[in-house]
């Protein structure tokens, strides 16, 4: 080993879903959504002109910031942007995250926070979900350094009730709380309205699930404005110019139409509530999911085979080969018609049980 390797920084980076690109393939695995972004987006991305593109960016955003304070009823001082929620997230932690205690999130989560407290050298303790993939909330009764958790968490689906969440911020005003709200917009109860009243709590959303544009990378927090300065004087003393251009415009453009948000969320919910039914009726079992996916297992049924089968037939889903879900997989809500080519392909694949 050279001298210099004895001074890196390891670490164990966080696996993405795969992100194969097969004409025909259907692709069930990293919760995107299957409908594209708002027609105005498109207008505003070709709207650029190349001599803005010449120019930095506005390094506070505010054209996306206000549009978001007008969109949340709240101000512009409560928000916060970055590239994607995973941006936002990181720069949280590295901010919030400092006292030396353990900061706490479920053993069975998003798999980034364990990479990001690694990272930023933040202890961490995990604590388990009861065995219905419930957050006890008692759980974060207790001394910590910060507490994290997605609702509804991933990749579970589960929401925890709003006053269950709202006990879990009261109880821990010593410490900042952050709610991941990835997926709230499909049907959730979010803790955005909370924020007045409690200034430990920084809400983070994303444009990358219910406003269909991972592709863009937007993401944001709503907080205390003391959190608000607090990310942005980390912010900009990492990267000051993280959202550009394109991005910003996109993002504004795609707040401006709340009719098709409203439209295309309402339909990943009905196909979602069809799912159910179809799959219940299959044999298999879940636990009830309020966001844009179905983490499902089937008593009879060995997930990686399933999962290695689907992927034989170009039909993508995640599986996660850990402790206590690997018997699951999950399953992103896609359209109508790629959810009956996936039900075609498990009639097929279950005819033989029982
Ligand atoms: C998808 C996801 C994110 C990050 O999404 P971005 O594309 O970075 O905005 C954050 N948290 C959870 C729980 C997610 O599922």
């Amino acid at each position: 080993m050279s001298k210099w390797e004895e001074n890196i920084r390891r670490v164990t980076p966080y696996t993405p879903g795969e992100q194969p690109n097969r004409p025909g393939m259907i692709k069930l695995n990293t919760n995107e959504n299957p409908y594209p972004p708002a027609p105005g987006v498109t207008g505003a991305l070709r709207a650029l002109k190349r001599d803005e593109l010449l120019r930095y960016p506005d390094p506070t955003a505010s054209a996306l910031t206000g549009a978001l304070a007008r969109e949340y009823g709240v101000s512009p001082e409560q928000i916060f942007v970055g590239v994607g929620s995973d941006d936002v997230l990181a720069m949280a932690f590295m901010t919030f995250f400092n006292s030396g205690r353990p900061i706490l999130f479920p053993d069975i989560t998003y798999s980034f926070y364990p990479v990001w407290a690694e990272e930023f050298r933040i202890p961490y303790e995990c604590v388990p979900l009861d065995a219905d993939f419930g957050i006890r909330k008692e759980d974060y009764f207790r001394e910590n350094g910060g507490i994290v958790f997605p609702n509804p968490n991933a990749p579970t689906g589960v929401e925890l009730a709003a006053e269950d969440v709202e006990e879990i911020i009261r109880r821990n005003p010593d410490v900042v709380v952050i709610v991941d709200e990835a997926y709230v917009d499909f049907g959730a109860h979010s803790a955005l309205r909370l924020v007045e009243k409690y200034d430990n709590l920084l809400v983070v959303q994303t444009f990358s699930k219910s406003r269909s544009m991972a592709g863009m990378r937007i993401g944001f927090a709503v907080g205390n404005p003391a959190l608000i300065r607090y990310l942005n004087d980390v912010k900009y003393s990492f990267n000051s110019y993280t959202m550009n251009r394109a991005a910003l415009a996109c993002g504004v453009a795609a707040l401006e139409d709340r009719t098709y948000f409203e439209e295309t969320t309402k339909k990943i919910i009905e196909t979602r509530e069809n799912a159910k039914r179809v799959l219940r009726e299959m044999g298999f079992c879940f636990p009830d999911s309020q966001a844009n996916f179905l983490f499902i297992t089937h008593p009879e049924l060995d997930a990686k085979k399933l999962f290695e089968a689907l992927r034989a037939a170009d039909i993508y889903v995640r599986y996660f080969a850990q402790p206590r879900i690997d018997s699951y997989l999950r399953v992103t809500i896609g359209t109508d018609d790629q959810m009956e080519a996936l039900y075609r392909f498990l009639r097929d694949y279950t005819k033989g049980l029982k």
